[in-house]
């Protein structure tokens, strides 16, 4: 039983950086203005997420890290329109298979005190006791993978990328969430390294101006593009009260002016979001619209690449993010015609004067 509930926990946390996504955004569900993210020895050591959200009941304990158990979906017929950036249940229930869990929590009701708590590894919750802390959560994960020997290995032999690819992942999700602040540090033998810092700000230009340098600012355009995508047939046919023949999606950020290319260097300066939702970074679907911009943008500069943030902002039913088990894959309906549309608008964005 054990070793199954652990072959399959490997299959939502792969990485460290699912890992650190997904009490990311259990953070973020949970409301948190303030998220404080603490690596210690980049993440092979531990991993911990600490918010001021508004922190998990007395009642719900037991239950929370038990597969399949999340307070945020009522019904199946909410999943369509799930607003939350977890619903699934799996991640606290997977973390427990593959990592050591704790938690320290604490709500309205009970702070100035709160309450530690250990997990078995089957998901079942151990109450410890009480300390003092503030309204919110920190979870903490130590020894990622310790019973999977060779994923243990990796993790350990790729730290530093795999610890670069978590600090990118954060870099998204504090660009996208404006209104939080975010801070990751990584302690390595007594050391403390600040990673990222952000501060709860009014817009997406201050939040890049925290992770970026602020001289890139003047360089970069508010992306602001509506674009009507013709909807498939096949598509029309599987959703049932799809009554209209296109989606209009507002796709919104910042992009470089086209007089100032960034060279190759701004490939790490791509962000791109489904609904506030990042799109995971080397992967194909993200690669995809990527191209296409970065395509229109050497139209108009040849051999730079643009610095970009940009939100899709779509109809819950226009995608799917529930075809993977670690929710990396997003599926786009329509996927070839958003592009060719995406590539139209942003070209004419860039040149109102084109037709
Ligand atoms: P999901 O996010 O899909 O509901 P998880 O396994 O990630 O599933 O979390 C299980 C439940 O634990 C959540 O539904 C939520 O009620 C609770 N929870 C987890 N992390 C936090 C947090 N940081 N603050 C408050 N509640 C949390
Ligand atoms: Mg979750």
């Amino acid at each position: 039983r054990t070793s199954v509930h652990r072959l399959t926990s490997g299959q939502v946390v792969v990485d460290l950086q699912t890992a650190v996504k997904e009490l990311v955004e259990n953070a973020l569900d949970a409301g948190a203005t303030s998220v404080d993210i603490t690596f210690r020895d980049s993440g092979v050591e531990a991993i911990e997420v600490k918010d001021n959200g508004k922190g998990i009941d007395e009642g719900d304990w037991e239950g929370i890290a038990l597969k399949h158990h999340t307070s945020k979906l009522a019904s199946f017929a909410d999943l369509a329109a799930v607003q939350t950036l977890g619903f699934r249940g799996e991640a606290l229930s997977s973390l427990c298979g593959v990592a050591t869990l704790s938690m320290v929590t604490s709500t309205a009701a009970t702070a100035p005190k709160g309450t530690t708590l250990s997990f078995t590894s089957a998901g079942a919750c151990v109450p410890q006791k009480k300390v003092a802390r503030e309204r919110g959560t920190t979870v903490k994960v130590e020894r990622l993978f310790e019973h999977l020997p060779v994923r243990r290995k990796e993790l350990v032999k790729n730290a530093q990328r795999e610890l670069g690819k978590a600090l990118a992942l954060l870099q998204a999700y504090a660009l996208v969430n404006t209104g939080v602040r975010f801070e990751a540090r990584n302690v390595t033998k007594g050391k403390t390294l600040v990673q990222l810092k952000t501060t709860a700000s009014t817009s997406l230009r201050t939040a890049f101006s925290y992770i970026f340098s602020p001289k890139d600012l003047p360089s970069l355009l508010d992306l602001d593009l509506t674009i009507e995508v013709p909807t498939e047939k096949s598509v029309m046919k599987r959703l049932e009260d799809a009554a209209d023949e296109s989606t209009v999606i507002h796709v919104k950020g910042l992009i470089s002016k086209p007089s100032t290319g960034h060279g190759r260097t701004a490939g790490n300066r791509q962000f791109f979001f489904i609904n506030g939702r990042p799109f995971q970074p080397a992967k194909a679907r993200r690669l995809r619209v990527a191209k296409a911009v970065n395509e229109v943008y050497k139209s108009f500069n040849a051999n730079q690449f643009p610095c970009v943030v940009a939100d899709f902002q779509l109809a819950p039913d226009a995608y799917d993010v529930n075809v993977s088990p670690d929710k990396r894959t997003i599926f786009l309906h329509s996927e070839g015609n958003l592009l060719a549309a995406l590539k139209q608008e942003l070209s004419r964005f860039f040149d109102p004067q084109q037709a």
